[in-house]
């Protein structure tokens, strides 16, 4: 998640602390380093776990989709990390006085050196890019690409019921709009994956970049889409057949153990 200024004055508030160095949380014991980032958390064993990670994941995501380039300045993005597997808790701020990123992560380990270390990452990359002009809805749409299992299954049940109802957020208005929900994420996410299949990553990042002053205009740039209206309709669409597809590759995939049973 991506979190914006005006909502994170007290985490700003805890990062500066620990930024700062004069005052750590109490269970921040190890610190870690590497060029790009500075990490501290319970741990030295977990500490370098978290830069090594972070180190591959940023390498991967600017080669997926910036085609590898490296920003021109970088400042060192810093990680607290926190141990919990009771809470899932991942922000993505910019400090307001170096201008530079710090990522706030709480879970299990697997949760704060995977999907939730990625996820943010992409926010750090993006906003090492292009600053803050990044659309959300896109910014989350690519982040979100990398979260685990579960929260893939719970936007496809929610695609599920957008689909059972017939009832459809507006695109315009989520292209326009903060993502918090479950059903702007899934949104978000679909309607991403929808137009970068139909150009690629790379692409569709630099349409995301064009297209915050008139998306209307980019979509007809890029994807050649003549209004918001006719995405809607083609998006609604590509998620009928996907969610089609999907019930008929799952009915296949079932067909052996029925076979089998009627055989005997
Ligand atoms: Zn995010």
């Amino acid at each position: 998640m991506l979190q914006g200024m005006q909502r994170i004055k007290g985490l700003i508030a805890l990062v500066i602390l620990w930024s700062g160095t004069e005052c750590l949380p109490a269970n921040a014991a190890a610190v870690a380093s590497s060029q790009q980032f500075y990490v501290l958390t319970s741990s030295s064993r977990l500490a370098d776990k978290v830069v090594e990670r972070a180190e591959e994941y940023c390498s991967r995501i600017r080669a997926e989709w910036l085609g590898g380039h490296l920003p021109a300045t970088r400042t060192p993005t810093s990680i607290y990390v926190e141990i919990d597997p009771k809470r899932s808790f991942a922000r993505t701020v910019i400090d307001p006085l170096g201008k530079r990123h710090m990522v706030w992560l709480v879970g299990s380990e697997e949760a704060v050196t995977d999907y939730l270390l990625h996820h943010e990452l992409v926010h750090v990359v993006l906003g090492a890019e292009f600053g803050e002009s990044l659309p959300v809805w896109g910014n989350e749409g690519i982040a979100s690409r990398y979260d685990n299992q579960r929260r893939h299954d719970l936007r496809q049940t929610q695609l599920a019921q957008f689909v059972a109802t017939d009832s459809w957020p507006d695109l315009k208005t989520l292209f326009e709009s903060p993502v918090r929900q479950r059903w702007q994420y899934a949104s978000a996410v679909s309607v991403s994956d929808y137009l970068i299949a139909q150009g690629g990553a790379e692409k569709f990042v630099r349409f995301l970049n064009d297209s915050s002053t008139d998306p209307a205009h980019s979509l007809n740039e890029y994807y050649a889409i003549q209004s918001f209206s006719e995405l809607q309709t083609s998006w609604q669409q590509h998620v009928r057949e996907s969610l089609d597809e999907k019930r008929s590759s799952e009915a296949v995939a079932t067909l052996p153990t029925s076979a089998s049973r009627y055989a005997r």
